[in-house]
């Protein structure tokens, strides 16, 4: 049976003693749970080129994301494991965070095809105090219709514990495991979909000029969809699902949607959803301080749109 490394039978308790004894690494800052958002891209250039300026914005805009709102992040391009490549390198990659940060209490995955597009909801970590793992998807679909397509794995929520499925076997797809140990797993699993913690593209990207017009930052919902995540368009491979050209100017509306809401702060906006090109939105003032409040969607969210 392959496995992903030594059993590690208490990781609670050592972890819990170690954080008791490494009081300047605590897995809460600020009253929140400490965050590590992990993502990541193939170890080469990508067969088209204009893939790696997509896995640009994609990193871009999650830095914008994460540096507003205190999370860190880990790229990784690296091939953690030989056995493990491509879509199942998330796993070992995460199991390895875990164990050499313990003081972060949850690690989120989002793939590098997923943007936010809300730059201002936050994860309501406080709701999951009781489950170990937060993915997005629908209930009734999972365990009614066993679809495949009930959850997402392209953004999820891993708390930093036990996880008995570290040691199971490649087989161990998630979906598998939920659905055949459904007991032993869901009362930890938290599948939510009051949020898009992960949003299909497609039905979403065609909409962002009627969410500006009615809606603001900071829902999160289908209102204002948190994560935009291009399933099946692989700009940095070959071979998508869908048309290459459907796929770029999408990832190219979702990232200036994004990316207007992180200007506005510093007074500029794109001339167009589909425009790298921005413009102005306001003069320069001598007293900027006088202005900083209003211009940060940080401080009063329901306002930021
Ligand atoms: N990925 C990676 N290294 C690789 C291949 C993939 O880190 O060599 C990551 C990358 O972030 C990618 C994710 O795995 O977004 C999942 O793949 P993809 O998004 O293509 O799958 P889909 O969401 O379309 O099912
Ligand atoms: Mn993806």
């Amino acid at each position: 049976t392959y496995t992903l490394g030594p059993k590690i039978a208490n990781w609670d308790t050592e972890r819990k003693d170690w954080l008791r004894s490494n009081p300047d690494f605590p897995s809460l800052v600020n009253g929140k749970p400490r965050v590590l958002l992990v993502t990541g891209s193939p170890p080469k250039p990508c067969d088209n080129p204009i893939g790696d300026h997509y896995l640009l914005k994609a990193i871009k805009n999650k830095i914008d994301y994460c540096r507003l709102h205190g999370i860190e992040i880990v790229y990784n391009l690296a091939h953690l494991d030989k056995e493990l490549a491509g879509y199942w390198a998330k796993l070992p990659l995460i199991r390895r965070l875990m164990l050499s940060h313990p003081e972060v209490e949850w690690i989120w995955w989002m793939d590098s095809d997923a943007l936010f597009t809300d730059m201002v909801f936050e994860i309501p970590l406080s709701k999951y105090a009781s489950h170990n793992l937060v993915i997005h998807g629908y209930p009734d679909l999972l365990f009614d219709q066993k679809s495949w397509i009930a959850l997402n794995t392209g953004s999820f929520l891993f708390r930093n514990c036990q996880w008995p499925a570290f040691e199971a076997d490649d087989q161990s797809a998630l979906i598998y495991l939920l659905l055949s140990q459904k007991d032993q797993w869901m009362e930890k699993v938290y599948v939510e979909n009051s949020y898009y913690l992960h949003g299909y593209w497609a039905g979403l990207v065609d909409r962002y000029e009627e969410m500006i017009e009615k809606y603001h930052p900071g829902l999160g919902d289908e209102r204002w969809p948190f994560v935009t995540h291009f399933v099946g368009c692989k700009p940095c491979g070959s071979y998508g699902d869908y048309p290459v050209e459907r796929c770029l100017s999408s990832m190219e509306r979702a990232f200036n949607f994004a990316d207007n809401q992180v200007l506005k702060l510093y007074g500029f906006r794109h001339r167009g959803l589909l425009s790298p090109k921005i413009k102005r939105i306001r003069n320069e003032t001598a007293a900027p301080l006088e202005f900083v409040d209003q211009y940060d969607i940080r401080r009063h969210p329901v306002q930021g749109g």
